[in-house]
């Protein structure tokens, strides 16, 4: 019997509508890779947050890596020893590789993700003006991926402007020639919008326990023109994305976004390819409500 020698870490709160655990067990059990497991390990952010001790304590525990998630994206960055490229530009961390040395190492597969998904949806987001609402962790991620893909301009809304300014400030640096846009998350600037062919929320406005509230104005519709993608996929089709599918938009929820990122990461934590059509199985087989 094969002992279990190498644990990686779901962190984030709240993480009961996670279906990571599942996609990724159902992957190192695909590829017998019978010493790996992967746990949910939920950090509160009360009495007060203590993220810090959780992150440190994947090097005393001997942990392979960890996977972070709301609310701690960004919050995390301080306490890696090394970041990627990617991570350092984005500012945000969704992956995190306990190297041979029990250094803590950053990475960020979710923007790639999303544009693997987008592509398995026959999207290509080069040459599309595009309108993110939000601002945190995943944003940053997905902005850069698509500016990295050429999209033509982007738009970014958010509750609190000076985030949605700190990326296109960042943003602006790496690629000058892209025509980026910042505004408050409101109706009133949602109304004066200008045509945007992909809209993508990736506020956390939708996911359970908030599913009754919606980054957006009930008011305000979409058209057959719109491809609306929503980065929640619990529950499968959010407030959000049924009046989109209601107006007409094509719309597509996060999950494919979800198995990608967790492919990406599998493979920094285990050097092995990871078996993508198993995982997608296993998100399938067992849908989010
Ligand atoms: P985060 O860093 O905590 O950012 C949360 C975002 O939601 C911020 O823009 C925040 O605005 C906004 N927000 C939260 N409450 C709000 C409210 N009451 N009104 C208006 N805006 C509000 O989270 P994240 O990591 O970016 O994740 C965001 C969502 O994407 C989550 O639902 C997560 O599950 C999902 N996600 C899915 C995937 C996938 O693979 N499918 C990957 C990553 C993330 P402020 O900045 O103003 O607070």
């Amino acid at each position: 019997m094969v002992g279990i020698e190498n644990v990686v870490a779901l962190i984030g709160w709240p993480l009961g509508h996670s279906m990571s655990p599942l996609i990724q067990n159902a992957a190192f059990l695909e590829l017998g890779l019978d010493s790996w497991i992967y746990v949910a390990m939920p950090v509160s952010k009360y009495p007060y947050i203590r993220i810090k001790e959780a992150i440190l304590g994947l090097k005393a525990l001997g942990f392979k890596g960890a996977n972070i998630t709301v609310p701690y994206k960004e919050s995390v960055v301080p306490y890696l020893d090394q970041l990627s490229d990617d991570a350092r530009n984005i500012g945000a961390v969704n992956t995190v590789v306990v190297d041979e040395h029990g250094s803590l190492v950053g990475h960020n597969t979710d923007g790639l993700g999303l544009i693997k998904d987008l592509h398995d949806h026959q999207i290509n987001p080069a040459e599309l003006d595009i309108l993110l609402l939000g601002a945190g962790g995943s944003a940053r991620s997905v902005a850069h991926s698509l500016l990295k893909e050429g999209c033509l301009g982007m738009s970014i809304l958010n509750r609190n402007k000076n985030k949605a300014d700190d990326i296109a400030n960042k943003l602006a640096q790496a690629f000058p020639k892209v025509k980026l846009r910042t505004g408050v998350l409101d109706k009133d600037t949602l109304k004066q919008l200008p045509h945007h062919t992909l809209v993508i929320n990736c506020t956390s406005l939708g996911m359970r326990p908030y599913q009754d509230q919606m980054p957006w104005d009930e008011n305000i519709s979409f058209s057959k023109s719109h491809i609306v993608y929503d980065l929640i996929y619990q529950p499968a089709k959010t407030k959000f994305l049924a009046k989109a599918e209601a107006d007409g938009a094509k719309v597509i929820n996060g999950l494919g976004m979800l198995v990608h990122q967790g492919a990406l990461a599998f493979k920094l934590w285990t050097g092995h390819e990871a078996p993508l059509k198993r995982m997608k199985e296993a998100a399938i087989f067992f849908p989010p409500k």
